[in-house]
């Protein structure tokens, strides 16, 4: 018998990528299409997936802030979010009465930490957390196997941190809170300092030991917080050579030898490189029916 057949999708602010699959290691198509308006993008997404046949379930890793309360009115909804016309959208509802059948979401992140937990740079250990430092800076976590959620997702990108002194008087990019994570290590954040991202800044900019540093703190935290056995750094910030080496080391010298988890060994790239959000999809849809 054929293994159960799962929709993907990956709802980004720029593009929504799409997938069916057996399994991580089947994956029988994708496609990518423009994040445009609710009204064009959402029945594009449902055409696609309903062409390649009854699917036993889809999985949502989509970005936020959404509703991933299942007892909630608003359950799959997309919330205030800066990006024209995605406010109080539902996105879960479409999928699942065009489909017929269930629906399994959580953020984009939070599926990426599934991903590498199950298949990836956190296969075995007993939890794993991922940040992606882009756009915007997000983490999520899954403890023995369970993503973690409270009132609502986690919102790791909001915390506030030392400043580094070379950033002395700068007010930060975060509209919410100026210089909390977000604010200070994004790519956004790094373009409004430095005028280019990090990856074009010259080899001996101070900006590569600011932006290290402020990863290496939040490193810091979500061990003080979790001790995870992996913290998977993902996003386009670090695609800059060198930089998780730098965090590593800072991360070292903060932590002075007080965690059970070495640097060295458990911040880590995305094992699944960029898979592991359309793989934390298939996570999602898979636990939608198990
Ligand atoms: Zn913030």
């Amino acid at each position: 018998m054929d293994r159960p057949l799962y929709g993907l999708v990956e709802a980004g602010g720029t593009k929504f990528v799409l997938g069916v699959a057996r399994g991580p290691e089947e994956v029988i198509a994708t496609t990518r299409i423009p994040t445009t308006s609710p009204a064009e993008t959402i029945p594009a997404m449902c055409d696609w997936l309903a062409s390649h046949g009854p699917l036993a379930a889809v999985g949502l890793a989509t970005f936020g802030p959404v509703e991933v309360d299942p007892a909630a009115p608003q359950w799959g909804h997309i919330l205030g979010t800066p990006k024209p016309g995605w406010s109080n959208t539902d996105l879960a509802g479409p999928l699942a009465q065009r489909l017929g059948c269930p629906v399994g979401l959580d953020t984009d992140v939070t599926a990426a930490a599934l991903a590498e937990y199950r298949w990836g740079a956190g296969q075995g250990q007993p939890s794993v957390l991922y940040f992606t430092i882009g756009t915007g800076v997000g983490g999520g976590a899954v403890i023995g196997g369970n993503p973690l959620a409270g009132l609502s997702h986690p919102e790791m990108g909001h915390f506030h941190l030392p400043l580094h002194p070379a950033d002395a008087g700068f007010a930060g990019t975060c509209p919410y809170h100026g210089t909390c994570l977000e604010g200070l290590a994004s790519g956004p954040a790094i373009k409004a300092r430095y005028g280019l991202s990090l990856s074009e800044l010259p080899a001996d900019h101070i900006g590569h030991e600011v932006i290290a540093w402020y990863l290496a703190h939040a490193v810091i935290a979500a061990q003080a917080m979790f001790e995870p056995g992996r913290i998977v750094l993902g996003g386009g910030v670090m695609g800059t050579p060198g930089l998780i080496e730098r965090v590593r080391r800072e991360a070292d010298r903060i932590g002075n030898g007080y965690f059970r988890g070495k640097a060295a060994e458990i911040v880590v790239l995305p094992g699944l490189g960029d898979r592991s959000g359309l793989l934390g999809a298939l996570a999602l849809a898979q636990m939608a029916i198990s």
